[in-house]
């Protein structure tokens, strides 16, 4: 089985740097792809409560017959449940859907800038990881004045900022941000959700190395790196974005990605997701 080289959160807390995301994975297709992808020898599963599929990750979970304490399970809580009761409601509600008495990392999904209520929320997230409810607490889509905020008005450095990064959008400033603060940096939509695998540059890498682009791609993500957590219900995909340990990229091949970056979304800004 091949092993999943881990990083260590600021709480000395250790996360797999490759992981399986189950966003846009409909809730009754769920547990089938969980499943694929336990087999496949993925242990980091990322869901959401805004995605509706958590129970079908519990019941992917079972159906592989990995033990809890072999995962590192992710989820968050959506923008509706900000402040500090209902963040804690939202947290009790997502353990039940996922048929267990704790996760390994809780985030704030998105700041919710409108709202203005993430400090309160983080100060709930303390209180989980306080209760040893979470093994490490984090937030995502948090842009650098985002997090400076809860650096300056809480006891608690977010272990994880899960933010859109790829080649087209490599995040320098944040990363930066990120490495001063000791934050780790997990790249969601890794993949630009498919969008830049006809790309030449990576076409041309692919080549190379008798790889496939996405290959290409989550191999520069763990050498820059990042965490990700590439998302696919295609058992041949979850398959292939897991056998990404067996090569490594040249540093002139590492620049040539480097140059792809032109600063392109594939979600929204996090300035402006106010949706509740
Ligand atoms: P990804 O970049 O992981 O791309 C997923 C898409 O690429 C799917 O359409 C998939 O198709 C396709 N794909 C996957 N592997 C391959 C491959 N080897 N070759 C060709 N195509 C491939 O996008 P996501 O947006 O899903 O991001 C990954 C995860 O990040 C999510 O599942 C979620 O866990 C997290 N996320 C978090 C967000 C946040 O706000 N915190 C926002 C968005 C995502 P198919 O499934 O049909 O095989």
């Amino acid at each position: 089985m091949t092993e999943v080289p881990s990083i260590r959160l600021n709480n000395d807390t250790r996360m797999p740097q490759l992981g399986f995301g189950v966003f846009q994975v409909p809730p009754e297709e769920t547990a089938q792809a969980v499943q694929h992808a336990l087999q496949a020898g993925y242990r980091s599963l990322d869901t959401a409560a805004a995605y509706g599929n958590e129970a079908g990750v519990a019941e992917g979970i079972r159906a592989a017959g990995v033990s809890r304490e072999e995962l590192f399970i992710t989820t968050k809580l959506w923008n509706s449940d900000h402040g500090y009761d209902a963040a804690q409601r939202a947290f009790d509600a997502s353990l039940d859907k996922l048929a267990t008495n704790y996760v390994d990392l809780y985030l704030i999904h998105w700041p919710v800038p409108e709202q203005d209520h993430y400090v309160a929320t983080w100060q709930a997230l303390e209180k989980i990881y306080a209760d040893g409810r979470s093994r490490a607490i984090g937030v995502s889509n948090f842009h650098p004045k985002h997090l400076r905020r809860l650096v300056d008005e809480s006891n608690t450095v977010p272990a994880v900022n899960q933010v859109e990064l790829h080649p087209r959008l490599q995040q320098a400033e944040l990363r930066s941000f990120h490495a001063e603060h000791n934050i780790a940096t997990e790249a969601w939509s890794p993949l630009a959700q498919g969008g830049l695998l006809a790309n030449e540059t990576l076409t041309s890498l692919a080549a190379k190395y008798g790889k496939t682009s996405a290959q290409v791609v989550l191999r520069w993500h763990l050498q820059v790196g990042n965490v990700v957590i590439p998302k696919s219900v295609t058992p041949t995909r979850i398959a292939e974005n897991f056998d990404v340990f067996d090569f490594e990229l040249a540093d002139d091949d590492m620049a040539a990605v480097a140059e792809l970056d032109n600063g392109g979304r594939v979600g929204p800004d996090p300035d402006e997701m106010n949706v509740t």
